[in-house]
């Protein structure tokens, strides 16, 4: 890193209109809640508005020339996540809706096609339902064992017991690059060397990554890489799945319909486009994905490191201040972690303080985040989480706190 480079936190804000906004009567915001969603940067906002108000028009189909711009912005997208993630080729990325829909994708189409009653898939115990619940059904579906990797107290993965689960049957490593609840960052690059000693597949739920580091899917090893636009600067409905040519090259459609095809008929039956059009039936989100591209420039340019230094130096700061409060239980602190903190405090709900804090303005998510048997690992329904942004300060970090201060005084 060289010296002038420095994170202007305060021009980055700037770009934000969201974070400008007052709440509650005249509090300003104080949005804590990032990894949900990220708020979303003007040039995206733009990107978006310029789409619809000057090419908006169906891609690959048209012959004018508006479907012509919309078609190359839309290409041109694919390769700007190819280079984000590092991936060989623009074949290797398939648009879907979200992280959700590619590891939907995964498991229907390779997982069907590919694994037969008796395998096994790994999973860790600190996924998102969104990385378990679409193997538990197919699972079922074609008699598959699920297997658990279990977490320890600091919320980290036990690689032993990964070690040991890993067979001769196992197909399948399913396994979250940076933890939704914890935030604690898994050793990717190690399980995939691990998983490929046994001719297993690495699928990783990077949706928690990608706004936090930079994500080289060659030096991770991983065969699939999912994640979603709007957790990335970027709009809803848009998110990404990589997958290694030669596995997206064996794997049927899943979903049919326009785009997909090469060829349609009734008496010689439809053929199918190469990829990654294969997987990407009917019209898409063509202004998102457009916009998607606008976002990975955007935080592209910021500098990953920068990102990850101002992150850490939030993380710490929030972490320390946090732990003074009484009866604090901060869950989850592994050496390797992203700027999220799940927290419960004695003699306070969850619910409670999410409800009342947001009456200072501060924005936290309260619940399960989609990770329940997580929670349950920890004895637990519910947590609040306060999850951090490149935009997020020091002095909004001392505002939550303090808020947080007040709450409890108030719930005790
Ligand atoms: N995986 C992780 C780790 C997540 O945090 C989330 C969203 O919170 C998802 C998957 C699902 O993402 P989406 O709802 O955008 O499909």
């Amino acid at each position: 890193m060289t010296d002038e480079l420095v994170l202007d936190v305060e021009a980055i804000r700037a770009q934000f209109p969201i974070l400008a906004r007052r709440v509650h009567g005249d509090q300003p915001l104080l949005y804590l809640d990032n990894a949900a969603t990220s708020q979303t940067p003007q040039p995206v906002l733009d990107c978006l508005q310029d789409y619809y108000g000057r090419y908006n028009a169906n891609i690959h189909r048209g012959l004018h020339c508006l479907a012509d711009e919309a078609t190359a912005a839309y290409e041109q997208s694919r390769d700007t996540v190819r280079e984000f993630v590092n991936a060989e080729s623009t074949r290797e990325i398939v648009f879907t809706r979200g992280t959700t829909e590619a590891i939907n994708l995964v498991a229907q189409s390779w997982g069907r096609s590919q694994l037969h009653p008796g395998d096994e898939i790994l999973v860790s115990h600190m996924e998102h339902h969104s990385n378990i619940v679409p193997w538990q059904l197919l699972a079922r579906e074609l008699d598959l064992k699920l297997h658990v990797i279990p977490v320890d107290e600091q919320g980290v993965l036990d690689m032993q017991a990964y070690r040991q689960l890993l067979g001769e049957r196992t197909r399948l490593v399913a396994v979250s690059h940076v933890s939704n609840a914890l935030g604690t960052i898994n050793p990717i690059a190690e399980m995939s060397t691990l998983a490929h000693q046994h001719d297993a597949v690495m699928m990783v739920d990077g949706a928690q990554a990608v706004p936090h580091q930079r994500v080289d899917v060659q030096a991770l090893g991983a065969d699939f890489y999912a994640f979603s636009g709007h957790k990335v600067y970027g709009p809803t409905g848009v998110g990404v799945l990589y997958g290694r040519a030669a596995l997206l090259e064996d794997m049927p459609p899943w979903q049919g319909g326009g785009e997909m095809i090469s060829t349609v008929s009734f008496d010689q039956g439809t053929t199918f486009a190469d990829i990654p059009h294969r997987f990407e039936a009917g019209t898409p989100a063509i202004a998102e994905v457009i916009a998607l591209d606008r976002a990975l420039r955007w935080i592209t340019n910021l500098h990953f490191d920068l990102i990850e230094d101002w992150e850490k130096r939030l993380l710490t700061h929030a972490t320390e201040r946090m732990q003074a409060i009484e009866g604090m239980r901060i869950i989850g602190n592994a050496p390797h972690k992203a700027a999220v903190i799940s927290f419960v405090i004695e003699g306070a709900h969850a619910q409670d303080i999410g409800l009342l804090i947001d009456q200072f303005g501060v924005a936290i998510r309260t619940g399960h985040h989609c990770a329940q048997p997580l929670l349950n690992h920890y004895g637990l329904e519910a947590t609040c989480r306060a999850s951090f942004a490149v935009y997020n300060t020091l002095e909004e970090v001392d505002h939550f706190v303090d808020a947080l201060e007040r709450v409890v005084t108030m719930v005790r």
